[in-house]
């Protein structure tokens, strides 16, 4: 059985068997956007605890829900591009 994988960076083909990107700079990049993302949404996390009793009209979280959906991305994508932004 021949399944076809896509990269999750590039959305090129992956070729390679046990292999989740096409190339070890999309694995690399990969595993920097989960990590932007995770810890994103810990930030997100705690300090929606913090501001808890606070209410504001909309959180950061649901602004930049927002600016993904007018972006046509998913959130984490877009989440993790502000991020890459962010750091560079
Ligand atoms: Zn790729």
């Amino acid at each position: 059985m021949k399944e076809v994988k896509i990269c999750p960076v590039c959305g090129g083909k992956v070729t390679a068997k046990n292999r989740k990107y096409c190339s070890p700079k999309c694995s690399k990049e990969g595993y920097r956007r989960r990590q932007a993302k995770y810890s994103i949404e810990k930030y997100h996390k705690d300090k929606r605890v913090k501001e808890d009793g606070k209410p504001k009209e909309e959180r950061p979280i649901e602004a930049l829900a927002r600016k993904a959906r007018e972006a046509g991305m998913s959130y984490g994508q877009y989440v993790a591009l502000e991020h890459t932004k962010r750091i560079l």
